[in-house]
């Protein structure tokens, strides 16, 4: 099913009671480290459960050259999923994004989540056919029937001096193309209807799904946090620090009350980074759906 499908429109609540408007339910997880897939198989099976709209599949994040195989790619196709491989445009040739849309297509995937990516680790800027994502969603929507998201950021992009800069780059990406608009994550949800109403004043009217990082220890939300503008809020950071020990609970609590604001707020979809765990994001959809 492709984004356009999946966020035209939205199910109703399984609690009956409340008759509140439930979003859509998706997942992103990575390639394992060790290319050992059989856990992430088991918790893809788990999250299965909760009858995702889409798994996506981060490619070459962090810097890394970590992207997941088209065998293994198969193999998740075979849980019957629907996939989002993410793809990157740094420091690619259109010769390889070319080959890489072919192969996607071929194994007959509908959705991409189209970026530029960050400059890999010790590589020095190289030649690039497409400089921004914009450039990378024309491409993919001229050359293929793909249905394209984008990355957008409630709290502005790290390179970007002006959040209204950054939505007009946006715009550009929905203009050439893009179906859907998948965030950063965000601690403070104002800022994510903020961002919805600066979208909607430049006539951007696809789906923005929000981007929801369930904590689980400060470090590791302070390394996520470190060079993107995502800011911590002084209340969760003083819990997480006075109670070390708590922070799964802590966490598991703050991203259940952000998700319930976030339904009561009419949002779209919620994509779970669930760095490859489904144990606090399954507990977050036993509250929240
Ligand atoms: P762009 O849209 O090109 O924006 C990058 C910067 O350039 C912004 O500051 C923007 O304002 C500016 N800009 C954009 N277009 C123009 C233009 N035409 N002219 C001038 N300036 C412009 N990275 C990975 O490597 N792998 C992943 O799997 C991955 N998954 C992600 C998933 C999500 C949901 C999100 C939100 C991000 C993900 N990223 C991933 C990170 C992403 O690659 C980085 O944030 C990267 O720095 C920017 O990518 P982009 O597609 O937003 O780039």
């Amino acid at each position: 099913m492709d984004l356009k499908e999946i966020y035209s429109e939205q199910d109703l609540s399984k609690n009956r009671n409340r008759r509140s408007k439930c979003p859509k339910i998706s997942f992103e997880v990575f390639p394992p480290k060790n290319n050992d897939i059989s856990n992430l198989f088991e918790e893809l099976r788990i999250l299965k459960k909760y009858n995702p709209s889409l798994v996506s599949l981060t490619y070459g994040a962090s810097g890394t050259s970590k992207r997941f195989s088209t065998e293994v790619l198969k193999s998740i196709l075979d849980l019957e999923l629907n996939l989002m491989p993410h793809f990157t445009c740094i420091c690619t040739s259109q010769t390889e994004i070319e080959k890489h849309i072919r192969e996607i297509e071929n194994l007959g995937i509908e959705n991409i989540l189209a970026l530029r990516g960050d400059l890999p680790e010790g590589l020095n800027p190289c030649t690039l056919d497409f400089e921004h994502a914009n450039n990378l969603v024309e491409y993919i929507h001229q050359k293929s029937d793909l249905s394209i998201g984008v990355a957008g950021y409630p709290e502005g992009h790290f390179e970007s001096n002006s959040i209204a800069n950054d939505i007009l780059h946006l715009k550009k990406k929905v203009d050439s193309g893009a179906s859907a608009i998948f965030t950063q994550l965000f601690f403070d949800n104002n800022k994510f209807y903020k961002f919805q109403e600066l979208t909607q004043k430049v006539g951007i009217n696809i789906p923005i799904i929000a981007g929801i990082m369930p904590v689980r220890n400060l470090k590791q939300i302070e390394k996520m946090t470190l060079i993107s503008k995502v800011k911590i809020p002084e209340k969760l950071r003083n819990q997480l620090e006075k109670f070390p020990k708590d922070c799964k609970k802590i966490g598991m609590e703050f991203a259940i009350s952000q998700c319930q604001d976030l339904i009561a707020n009419g949002v779209k979809g919620l994509h779970f980074f669930t760095l490859n765990h489904s144990d606090i994001v399954s507990e977050i959809l036993e509250n929240i759906l």
